[in-house]
């Protein structure tokens, strides 16, 4: 039985991405994407993982989801069309591509001549499952990165001490709804 239907437009490993890094590099210029948002991480069957596909779906038109890993699933087949070329999904691939996601941000910042990763227009929203998706987000924290938001729940296995170093020294936090989020991430 078909369960899903739908077209997957993937292979933005870090490769393809710089390839095209004029046109992105441009597009952030002009204004044509506003922010980058980074939807990457796990995915599983709680119908609290609905949030990430509403909150997909709620993203103004001048935005573009980065993403790779398993988190894609649920939004990866809305038509989220593209800007001026460019798909507003760019699906680096699974969970240990995340890698070119993290090549990405270093190159759109040695482009924009910053020197903190954090003055990027990206926002971080993160979906955790496992083990590995906690790899993925302290090798976010070693790039300096800050203000990660991480659902649907925050890890049950962080004892109080961390959970307080990760809140004070890095600013992550939890999500709410979509539409709050939207507002608390600044970006309606
Ligand atoms: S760690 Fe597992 S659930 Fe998470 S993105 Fe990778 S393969 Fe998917």
């Amino acid at each position: 039985m078909e369960l899903e239907q739908g077209e997957i437009v993937g292979g933005f490993a870090h490769n393809q991405v710089m390839q095209l890094a004029d046109k992105v590099v441009e597009a952030v210029k002009s204004g044509a994407i506003r922010k980058f948002v980074v939807m990457a991480g796990c995915d599983g069957r709680m119908k609290s993982r609905d949030y990430y596909a509403d909150f997909a779906r709620a993203l103004p038109e001048d935005t573009v989801i980065l993403t790779a890993g398993c988190a894609k699933y649920r939004y990866n087949k809305l038509p989220l069309g593209d800007i001026q070329g460019i798909p507003r999904v760019l699906d680096a691939g699974q969970c240990n591509d995340s890698y070119s996601l993290a090549v990405i941000a270093l190159k759109l910042k040695e482009v924009f001549q910053l020197n903190d990763i954090n003055e990027l227009p990206i926002v971080y929203n993160i979906a955790w499952y496992e083990q590995k998706a906690v790899i993925v987000l302290l090798a976010l924290l070693s790039l300096g990165v800050k203000h990660i938001h991480l659902g649907p729940t925050l890890p049950a296995f962080l004892s109080p001490n961390v959970a307080k170093v990760l809140v004070e020294r890095f600013g992550i936090g939890g999500i709410t709804s979509p539409d709050e989020d939207l507002k608390r991430f600044g970006i309606l």
